[in-house]
């Protein structure tokens, strides 16, 4: 029964003078999200409204799941649109809208009428008043409650007029590209992607980094990145992955350094290298699925030791996260069975038996210098070899 949807924004409202801009960025999400979906669409935005209206037939859960991924929008409301002909053909309007969307019509209702066109020859008051009764009129079973009720009959007279009673609940945030860019370190795993989302939320663009080792790690583990960088850019947008030959870099650090440090000095490496791609590329941030204690690399001192490389912020929106809840969003969000796939990691290959928990600063400081004569090089070398896809959700 429904054609259109009246869009609803929260946080964005309040932006001042740069309403515009949140409101423009929004469309593009909207019209973004939907590009997959079956059917033809026009966003628009109308006097501080957005409206989605099908031009051709559609599927109404694939439309809803499709607007439930748009950070900004606080809620879809399926909406009638019609044309003021006067008020008795808005009485019958609306009662046919309930008429269709209420089958059982025991329930309780009330009408709130809102007029943003002021030359309305009635008020608010008095086409609450009007509708209620015609309602009633219509059908015996409905009764008023003003203050619980079942229906809240939304009537908005503007250049048109909506009718609608119902809002379905959206993810909230900020449209993505309000608040500028990040890089995301996306691994394999559980944590980065739901870091990404929840940055994206945020309404900060996601450019992602994969650091591979082949032929330790395979092509399919590769894949599975690729496959969570999708599931993102349902969210997120496009997203623009740099995919980082990092196997000579880790074999070298291998050879090299002490087992136990391994895992740091590689990750003292990984940001190195994410950080000159987000400057090359306009990111003013690093994210990463860290969570303080999760790992021997994610102690407070492996963190510090890790982030005395970047001069970047480092945005880690897990780390007071327990994985339990993380898992729980990653679920939510549709990555979690795609991040369980068994493929390895890079980082779990040459993981030492007894990684260093409490890393010292000036030991690991010590132990790069023994890099010093090839690193600068293969740095190099990685930075330049790397491929970069752009990854489109589906
Ligand atoms: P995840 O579940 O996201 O893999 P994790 O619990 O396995 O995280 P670590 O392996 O210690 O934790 O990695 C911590 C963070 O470092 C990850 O969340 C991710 O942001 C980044 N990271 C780790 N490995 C890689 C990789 N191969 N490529 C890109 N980023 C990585
Ligand atoms: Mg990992």
């Amino acid at each position: 029964m429904f054609k259109a949807f009246l869009i609803k924004y929260g946080e964005i409202g309040i932006k001042g003078k740069n309403r515009h801009l949140f409101e423009d960025a929004l469309v593009q999400q909207i019209k973004y999200a939907l590009k997959s979906v079956e059917g033809e669409f026009v966003t628009s935005k109308e006097q501080g409204r957005i409206y989605v209206e099908a031009l051709t037939e559609f599927d109404y859960d694939e439309v809803m799941e499709h607007l439930q991924c748009v950070f900004g929008i606080v809620g879809i409301c399926p909406v009638v649109i019609t044309e003021d002909e006067g008020f008795d053909k808005l009485a019958e309007d609306v009662i046919s809208y309930l008429d269709k969307r209420y089958p059982d019509k025991h329930k309780t209702f009330k009408v709130n009428a809102r007029r943003a066109r002021k030359n309305y020859p009635m008020s608010s008051m008095e086409i609450n008043a009007a509708l209620g009764e015609k309602i009633l009129q219509a059908f015996s079973e409905m009764k008023v409650d003003v203050h619980e009720p079942q229906i809240l009959v939304n009537v908005e007279i503007r250049g048109r007029i909506n009718i609608y009673s119902e809002v379905i609940p959206g993810p909230g945030g900020m449209p993505v590209g309000t608040n500028g860019k990040g890089m995301l370190l996306l691994s394999g795993g559980i944590d980065s992607p739901v870091a990404g989302y929840m940055i994206a939320k945020r309404g900060v663009k996601i450019d992602a980094v994969y650091f591979h080792a082949p032929p330790y790690t395979s092509e399919r583990a590769k894949q599975k990145v690729i496959d969570l960088a999708k599931l993102v850019a349902k969210y997120a947008g496009p997203v623009y992955l740099k995919v980082v030959n990092f196997t000579d870099i880790q074999m070298y650090i291998y050879e090299q350094c002490p087992h136990e440090e391994l895992t740091i000095i590689m990750r003292r490496y990984m940001m190195r290298i994410a950080e000159h791609f987000a400057a090359e590329t306009g990111s003013l941030g690093l994210i990463t699925g860290e969570s303080i204690g999760q790992v021997a690399s994610q102690t407070m001192q492996s963190l510090a030791a890790t982030n005395e490389v970047c001069t970047m912020p480092v945005y880690r929106p897990l780390i007071g996260f327990d994985k339990q809840e993380i898992i729980a969003v990653s679920e939510r969000i549709g990555t979690y069975e795609t991040s369980i796939l068994p493929y390895e990691d890079c980082c779990t290959i040459f993981v030492a038996k007894h990684p260093v928990t409490k890393p010292s600063l000036k030991i690991i400081r010590r132990s790069e210098m023994r890099l010093k004569e090839k690193i600068d090089e293969m740095v190099k070398t990685a930075v330049e070899t790397a491929e970069t896809i752009i990854v489109e959700s589906e």
